[in-house]
């Protein structure tokens, strides 16, 4: 069965706007993949040409530099990049970064650094994990303290996406530390000419080699009032959890469109390879598992675009969200494996799609917090 992946949440114009997406992907992205999987950055020409095509911020409203979509803009880039295992532009986190300026910036921050976001110049990056902390974020140690009018940072974050090309970091520092949650911001660290401010290495990691994660240290990065997120300190914790569902939803969007890529690549594949004079697709096994992963796929399309019309309307909740990211990234670790397993040793090798996407499905039930961490927060809901 050829899965049909029309979307319910979509219309022409989207339809249109998928086609540039992936005549962008296609001339831009797919190319250079395996240079940049080599080199662990896609480098900021193809950023930029991300956004003079209008594909970055596409949600962002018109005079702060973005498309004037919504969310379902973003979900179209996001989807048609998961597809095809292309991991390297971190769009999402790039449009976090711009959501967290929009909705919590004060005007001249929205005013200086959404444009710059919008057009590709300057590469978004949030800065919470610590070597010594993650799902706990209040127990950060990174600190800012006062200095005149303005902070000093210290300390310093790792696994951080778009880490070596950022030009701009939202880092998230303690600025009381008695004070718990109502003791974090965030702060906006321009990294161009930025003393105290040192990237680390470009993390070896098991998959999403295409993507830049690093190590970032501040030691003594001076910042003037102008850089506190909101101009309001103690805001951080609440800023981060207002932008939950929104972040959460990504990864569920781009799980089931990692799991629809699979499915039809594994389609193709089974019809032809042959094993005792037959197609591998004419086994009852190999019939059984893809009926399987296609039901998987079609009953989470139904709950993953209600969630994405929901987000649209303004009423997708943390709990929903969650279970998005919770049963998104378990199901894609699911399929993908699946998938693998039908394509023999080939799937194992990291010329072929499945291949790829079974590393990059790993961290999928790790960051934009753990499964667990997902349990947690719909537990406490119920
Ligand atoms: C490729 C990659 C990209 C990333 N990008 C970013 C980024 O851009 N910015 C950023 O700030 N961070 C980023 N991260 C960090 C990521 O968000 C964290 O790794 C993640 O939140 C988990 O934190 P941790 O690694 O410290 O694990 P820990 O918090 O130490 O957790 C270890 C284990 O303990 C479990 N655990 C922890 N607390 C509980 C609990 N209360 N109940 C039950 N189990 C629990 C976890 O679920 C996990 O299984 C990235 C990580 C990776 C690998």
């Amino acid at each position: 069965m050829a899965l049909t992946f029309r979307r319910s949440w979509s219309d022409p114009d989207l339809d249109q706007y998928r086609d540039t997406v992936v005549r962008f992907i296609e001339e831009h992205m797919l190319p250079g993949d395996e240079a940049a999987r080599h080199r662990g950055h896609v480098g900021h020409d193809l950023w930029r040409q991300a956004g003079q095509t209008g594909l970055l911020c596409t949600d962002i409203p018109e005079p702060w530099g973005g498309a004037g979509g919504d969310f379902r803009h973003e979900a179209v880039f996001y989807e048609e990049m998961a597809r095809r295992s292309l991991t390297g532009l971190n769009a999402s986190v790039h449009t976090i970064v711009a959501h967290y300026l929009l909705n919590h910036g004060t005007d001249a921050q929205r005013q200086r650094y959404l444009p710059r976001l919008a057009s590709g110049e300057c590469v978004g990056a949030i800065a919470m994990t610590e070597p010594g902390t993650g799902s706990d974020l209040q127990g950060i140690r990174t600190r800012a303290e006062r200095s005149g009018a303005g902070y000093v940072i210290h300390g310093s974050k790792t696994f951080i996406s778009n880490g070596f090309l950022a030009g701009l970091v939202l880092v998230v520092a303690k600025t009381d530390p008695t004070q718990g949650a109502r003791g974090l911001s965030i702060f906006i660290v321009d990294t161009a000419d930025c003393p105290g401010y040192h990237v680390g290495r470009v993390l070896d990691k098991m998959g999403l080699k295409a993507q830049d994660t690093s190590e970032l240290f501040f030691d003594g990065v001076a910042v003037g009032p102008e850089q506190l997120l909101g101009g309001r300190e103690g805001q951080g914790f609440f800023q981060l959890m207002a932008d939950l569902p929104y972040e959460r939803l990504i990864i569920g969007v781009t799980a089931l469109a990692a799991m629809e890529g699979a499915y039809q690549a594994t389609l193709d594949y089974v019809r032809e390879r042959k094993a005792f004079g037959q197609p591998i697709a004419d086994f009852q096994n190999t019939r059984f598992k893809l009926a399987e992963i296609a039901t998987e796929i079609t009953v989470g399309r139904a709950f993953i675009d209600r969630c994405v019309e929901d987000l649209v309307a303004g009423r997708l909740d943390t709990a929903t969200a969650s279970m998005a990211k919770l049963w998104g990234s378990e199901a894609q670790g699911r399929v993908v494996d699946a998938c693998v397993q039908l394509f023999g040793g080939y799937g194992y090798m990291n010329e072929y799609l499945v291949a790829r996407m079974y590393t990059d499905a790993r961290i999928q039930r790790i960051y934009g917090g753990t499964s667990e961490i997902m349990k947690e927060v719909i537990a406490r809901a119920l």
